[in-house]
This record gives structure tokens, C-alpha cells and sequence, in this order.
């Protein structure tokens, strides 16, 4: 079956995820006492990674998950804990605004997207994050009227990793699972299930960090379209 289409994800995929939270907590945590430590940092990662799962789990809203993150933290960091939970709204306002002003696409995906569409190539989305929040980001940083379809976890009450969410979404757009290539950074989110539910899938490793022995594997968007599998 020839390939038709290429779904990417979004954040560490077309979105430098990691330096805008970084850039953001090295203005924002100063501002609440905070010091902007790499453990500090990487806190904050562990924590986003815990609270959004129980999010995608159905345990609680996407709102009580960052207040719950933001308690942990300023639990573990000593910032300043107490108040309600207005409170905590408005001071994750805070991160999220220096959050936002740090949102950037990778240098390699805008080519990448243009490159595909010369080739005659479908693309789309499929992110877990909230559909208002990865909407505003596809176009605060330019992308939202060149990626088409904006597939989300919450839309579609299925999240990453289930395979049925990669059926899903080819379902809504209407192409064979076997036409489709999903290309993300996570290779337990973005490739594995992929190819469970029949999609053919590339791993994007920016980092270089494997794992080993994958074959399908690239370090920059701009190895697209030549590096798509092959037709099966
Ligand atoms: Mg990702």
C-alpha cells in the first residue's frame, strides 16, 4: 500500500516542548522564590509527566492536574505553599504566560511540512495534550494552517499510548491504517502502538538516545519524505 499521509505528533516533535518549559522556569520560578536549579527543572518534568497521566486516566480535570503539580512542587522546592485554589490557578497563570512567550517550532519543521505537501503527502496531528492549549500553540507558532487535522487525546477520549487511538484517528480521516505514517519522538507513544493499530511509523531520536535496532529511525524532520518506509 502506498503511503498517503505522515501523522506527526506535537510537542518534542514540531514543537521544542522541553526549551519552552525550560525557558519558562528560569523566569518564572525566581519570581516565586524559587531557585531555578537542573534539579528544580527536572522536577518540575517528573511532576508534569505524574499529574498529566492521571489527567489522561480520567482521574482528574486537566485544571486539577496542574494545581496538584504545582502543590507537589512547592512542597519539594520550598516555594509558597498554602492559599487556595485561586491561588495556584494564578500562579501557574504566571508559568503558563512565560510558557507561551517560549513556544517555537524546530527549524526542521516547517521545511519538513512543505517538503511533504510537494510530495503529495497528507499530514495531520495527533497529540495527547488538551485541544485548546495545542491548538493555541499550532498557531501562536505558525503551524496550525499547514498541519491539517488537529487530532487530541481529550477530543477523541483516548490518549497515547492505546493503539485504538491511532485506529481512530485514520478512521476520522478517512485513510487506511496501512497509508499512514506516524512520526514522533516517543518511541513507547508515537511508534510502538502505531504500528500495533497498522500504521507504518518513524521514530524521530533528536537526541540520539535509541533504542538501538529500531529501523526506522531519523534525527531531524528534514530526513522527511525520503526516509518513510517503503511500501510494504
Ligand atoms: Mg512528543
Amino acid at each position: 500500500m502506498t503511503v498517503q499521509a505522515v501523522l506527526f505528533d506535537l510537542d518534542g516533535t514540531l514543537l521544542d516542548h522541553e526549551a519552552a518549559v525550560t525557558a519558562a522556569l528560569l523566569r518564572w520560578l525566581p519570581e516565586i522564590g524559587v531557585e531555578a536549579t537542573a534539579p528544580a527543572r527536572a522536577l518540575w518534568f517528573t511532576l508534569q509527566e505524574r499529574h498529566l497521566s492521571d489527567w489522561r486516566a480520567g482521574r482528574v480535570t486537566f485544571q486539577q492536574q496542574r494545581r496538584h503539580r504545582l502543590r507537589d512542587f512547592l512542597l519539594a522546592t520550598g516555594g509558597p505553599v498554602g492559599g487556595d485554589d485561586d491561588r495556584l490557578d494564578a500562579l501557574f497563570s504566571a508559568f503558563l504566560r512565560w510558557y507561551a512567550q517560549s513556544w517555537a517550532p524546530y527549524p526542521d519543521a516547517v521545511p519538513a511540512l512543505d517538503a511533504l505537501q510537494r510530495s503529495g503527502l497528507r499530514t495531520a496531528v495527533l497529540t495527547n495534550g488538551s485541544q485548546s492549549q495545542q491548538t493555541d500553540k499550532l498557531a501562536r507558532i505558525g503551524l496550525l494552517d499547514r498541519v491539517g487535522p488537529v487530532y487530541t487525546g481529550e477530543a477523541l477520549g483516548l490518549f497515547k499510548p492505546d493503539p485504538a487511538v491511532f485506529a481512530e484517528v485514520c478512521r476520522r480521516w478517512g485513510l487506511p491504517p496501512g497509508a499512514v505514517v506516524s512520526v514522533g519522538d516517543r518511541h513507547d507513544l508515537d511508534v510502538l502502538p502505531a504500528r500495533a493499530a497498522g500504521l507504518r511509523a518513524v521514530h524521530l531520536d533528536r537526541d540520539r538516545s535509541g533504542p538501538p535496532g529500531e529501523p526506522h529511525r531519523i534525527t531531524s524532520l528534514s530526513e522527511l519524505p525520503d526516509r518513510l518506509p517503503s511500501a510494504g
